[in-house]
């Protein structure tokens, strides 16, 4: 379906954020003060995808392989700009103070990354009069119009799936072994600013050396779904037995 879309400078989108980052834009980001967290999720990976199967496909390329005990799955681990309330980098007039130099999920907002989720404008932050007026932001085959969008959605794809490796081998360096389980939660990693510079400015040059040990706990706050899991001869643990160890469960779905 075609939008049409005008930004309206509310600055909703630059508050409270969780935004994606490559591995250049998170160095970027501590340099400048800023916090970047680790946020780990697997997913069950018993077979390969069938060719056609988009989605499998995108979320494939978007992770690394390794094993949870017996069973195989894909690590998704995305570097994230956190903040509550406003953003660092927000003036007072609602325009951005880094607009040259901001990191491509700013530039890519409201526009979507996944090839296979549909804009949704109430899923997004814009009020509803941006919908209204402007022109045309994504035709009835999906192409973003505006070239700058075009550009920066396939950038933010493209490091994504290009540093996947490079994710890996940072999981590997920080001693990260743990993550939720895909579409119920993440573990979030928390290192030191510092420790998280040191350890990124490393990764690029040991990439082709990626880590053996590879063997994963899945993290689930639900009981059903960790007998589901250990079922499957994966490790799995609960999310509760995480408390203060400088990494924290978050839930996308209810405690049952
Ligand atoms: S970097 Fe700029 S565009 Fe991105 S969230 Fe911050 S103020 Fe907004
Ligand atoms: S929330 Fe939407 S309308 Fe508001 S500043 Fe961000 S992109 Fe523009």
């Amino acid at each position: 379906m075609a939008r049409r879309f005008s930004c309206t400078m509310c600055g909703r989108c630059c508050h409270g954020l969780r935004l994606p980052l490559s591995v250049a834009e998170a160095l970027a980001w501590i340099d400048d003060g800023g916090e970047v967290e680790v946020f780990c999720e697997a997913v069950p990976w018993p077979e390969e995808p069938a060719p056609d199967n988009g989605p499998a496909w995108h979320k494939r390329k978007r992770s690394f392989q390794a094993m949870s005990g017996h069973l195989p799955v894909r690590v998704i681990v995305t570097l994230v700009a956190t903040f509550d309330g406003a953003c660092p980098n927000l003036r007072a007039d609602m325009g951005c103070g880094i607009y040259e130099r901001r990191p491509t999920a700013c530039r890519v907002y409201p526009a979507e990354v996944n090839p296979f989720i549909a804009l949704e404008p109430a899923n997004k932050l814009c009020p509803p009069d941006a919908w209204e007026t402007g022109g045309l932001f994504q035709d009835d085959d999906g192409h973003w119009t505006d070239p700058e969008v075009a550009a920066a959605v396939l950038r933010r794809r493209t490091d994504d799936y290009a540093e996947a490796g490079t994710r890996e081998v940072l999981c590997a360096r920080l001693g990260i072994r743990e993550a939720g389980l895909s579409n119920e939660g993440v573990i979030v990693y928390t290192p030191s600013r510092d420790h998280l510079r040191e350890v990124l400015k490393g990764t690029a040059e040991t990439y082709k050396t990626p880590p053996r040990d590879d063997d994963w706990m899945l993290v689930s706050h639900r009981l059903r779904t960790m007998w589901l899991l250990e079922s499957a001869g994966a490790r799995a643990t609960q999310a509760v037995e995480l408390a203060g160890m400088g990494r924290r469960f978050v839930s996308f779905v209810q405690d049952e």
